[in-house]
């Protein structure tokens, strides 16, 4: 069974969802394919503050004004639907196929697929995942109410998660592998002025322990082997981009970002890709919609080339002799 679109976007984070409201506003038949819940990284941010408009909204609420929004407009918005790969047939067409066996056409597909978060790779991690181990604050910090908490990660989401989990720990330590952070100076002052967090540096985190749930952590700093008693372990070390489900060969950096030209395409004709998914400086909310947006116009363009194409192709048909048959 397949069904055929216009154009059919791959993620529902705020790209994902740009896109969808300017492609179902352009009357694209358009369709949003999102592996779980709407919102994406959304999900992961507790509150947000530097989206133009928001003085401050909670990711979870702005995940389900953006997502009622594009709705208004017409976007079919499939929830739970896992996309397993997305190919090109050949006549151009692409083809998205589902896990559970289903394939949606269409000649575009925006992939918005965001990423996975990274591991740290070290023993204990995935056997206490889900007991102690967790790479999403907001979705678990209550369970950790009361308790010492390690955080790994010294970019903007492992300073503004940290400081997120001060409202249900005790404590709650950054172990950083350098001495200086990536985040933004703002989350950094906010992170040394909160009394809770305490900052371990040019620390390597070398094994997370516990029998049924985590009970510590092991580290190297300067040549030392050390350990922190700890209830939970929240790494943020940065995500994997999902752009593997792509099957042609697309430009990308060595990470796996796609490249794209100005007009957010790929190097394959007719996938675009925005968000966290794609190459470039900064991945925040605003870039984000600001990539979906364009996607969405250029993929009109695309859309609207083919089907004069059809259309002229179509003509040509009825004009030789023995043909006769109305188009639409
Ligand atoms: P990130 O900016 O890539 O930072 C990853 C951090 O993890 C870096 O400090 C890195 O250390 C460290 N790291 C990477 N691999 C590691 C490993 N194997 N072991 C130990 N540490 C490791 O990732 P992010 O913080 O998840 O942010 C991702 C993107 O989302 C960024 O573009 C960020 O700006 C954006 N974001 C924005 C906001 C906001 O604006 N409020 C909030 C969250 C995320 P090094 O520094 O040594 O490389």
């Amino acid at each position: 069974m397949s069904e055929s679109f216009d154009v059919i976007i791959v993620g529902g984070g705020p790209a994902g969802l740009a896109a969808g409201l300017y492609a179902a506003r352009m009357n694209l038949r358009s369709v949003l394919l999102e592996r779980g819940p709407l919102g994406g990284q959304l999900l992961n941010t507790e509150l947000i503050e530097d989206y133009p408009g928001f003085d401050s909204i909670l990711g979870a609420d702005l995940a389900v004004k953006m997502g009622d929004h594009a709705q208004k407009f017409g976007l079919d918005i499939r929830e739970f639907q896992p996309v397993k790969e997305i190919d090109v047939d050949p006549d151009g067409r692409k083809v998205v196929r589902l896990d559970d066996g289903s394939e949606f056409v269409a000649p575009a597909v925006i992939m918005a697929a965001g990423g996975l978060p990274r591991r740290l790779g070290v023993p204990g991690e995935l056997e206490l995942a889900g007991r102690g181990v967790s790479y999403c604050a907001v979705c678990d910090g209550a369970f950790f109410k009361n308790q010492v908490l390690a955080v790994v990660g010294g970019g903007d989401a492992a300073l503004e998660e940290g400081d997120f989990l001060t409202r249900y720990a005790s404590k709650v330590y950054i172990i950083h592998r350098r001495d200086q952070f990536r985040a933004q100076p703002v989350l950094q002052d906010r992170a040394r002025s909160n009394p809770k967090i305490e900052f371990i540096l040019n620390a390597q985190v070398k094994e997370i322990v516990g029998d049924e749930h985590v009970q510590r952590i092991t580290y190297v700093q300067g040549g030392e082997a050390k350990e922190l008693e700890v209830g939970g372990v929240f790494v943020f070390i940065g995500f994997i981009p999902n752009s593997s489900i792509l099957r042609p060969h697309a430009e990308h950096e060595p990470e796996g970002y796609l490249v794209t030209d100005r007009n957010m395409e790929t190097s394959v004709p007719g996938v675009w890709a925005v968000g966290d998914v794609r190459a470039q400086l900064t991945k925040q909310i605003a870039t984000a919609v600001g990539d979906g947006t364009t996607a969405a116009v250029a993929a009109l363009q695309y859309v609207d080339q083919i089907r004069d194409k059809e259309r002229a192709a179509a003509v040509s048909i009825t004009e030789e002799p023995g043909w006769f048959f109305n188009l639409t």
